[in-house]
């Protein structure tokens, strides 16, 4: 399991698609799950960096999780996916602050990630925020974006999460070449 977690997290911090201290990775063991601790680096996962704690129940190790634990949780309580990445891939979080909705434009991107619903827009987010729309909202797609803030993607498996993760960051990164392309040609 730590290989999983290990893999995923350095593969997320070697992109850029999260900094030094952020994101954060979990799976769901039935009642339980593991996500991983508040603060640490996902570009070095250690064994004492992944958190066990109940899905509905809190128990000592409950403190130590991620912040964005009760975004995790709302998760596993409304749908079906066994594990979640929450990162911030640069080009889909500039695009979350234009947009309600980021369309990807290359085939590949809308075939995997669909339509991408941008949530949060005029609210105030607080670390585990929003829990509850981000919960429902993933009933109908496998990643969403949160206003300026970053993505959650679900999945059977954490590659399956992250690789919607890298799909919608591609397709932004086509899609933020396009906008100033556009921009240019306006200039001309
Ligand atoms: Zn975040």
């Amino acid at each position: 399991m730590l290989s999983q977690f290990q893999a995923v997290g350095r593969d997320l911090f070697t992109q850029g698609l999260v900094s030094s201290n952020s994101g954060n990775l979990s799976i769901r063991l039935g009642d339980r799950l593991v996500i991983t601790r508040r603060g640490c680096r996902l570009g070095c996962l250690q064994e004492q960096d992944l958190i066990e704690t109940g899905v509905d129940k809190n128990d000592r190790h409950t403190p130590l999780a991620s912040t964005e634990l009760a975004v995790h949780r709302a998760i596993y309580r409304e749908t079906s996916a066994l594990a979640i990445v929450h990162a911030h891939p640069p080009h889909a979080v500039a695009l979350s602050l234009t947009e309600t909705e980021i369309v990807p434009g290359d085939a590949e991107g809308l075939s995997m990630v669909g339509r991408v619903p941008v949530i949060g827009w005029h609210m105030e987010v607080k670390p585990g925020g929003l829990a509850d729309i981000i919960a429902q909202t993933l009933k109908e797609h496998r990643i969403i974006m949160v206003h300026g803030h970053g993505n959650f993607a679900i999945g059977q498996l954490l590659e399956e999460a992250y690789n919607a993760t890298t799909t919608l960051e591609e397709s932004c990164q086509v899609l933020c070449l396009l906008k100033s392309l556009q921009v240019n040609a306006g200039r001309k």
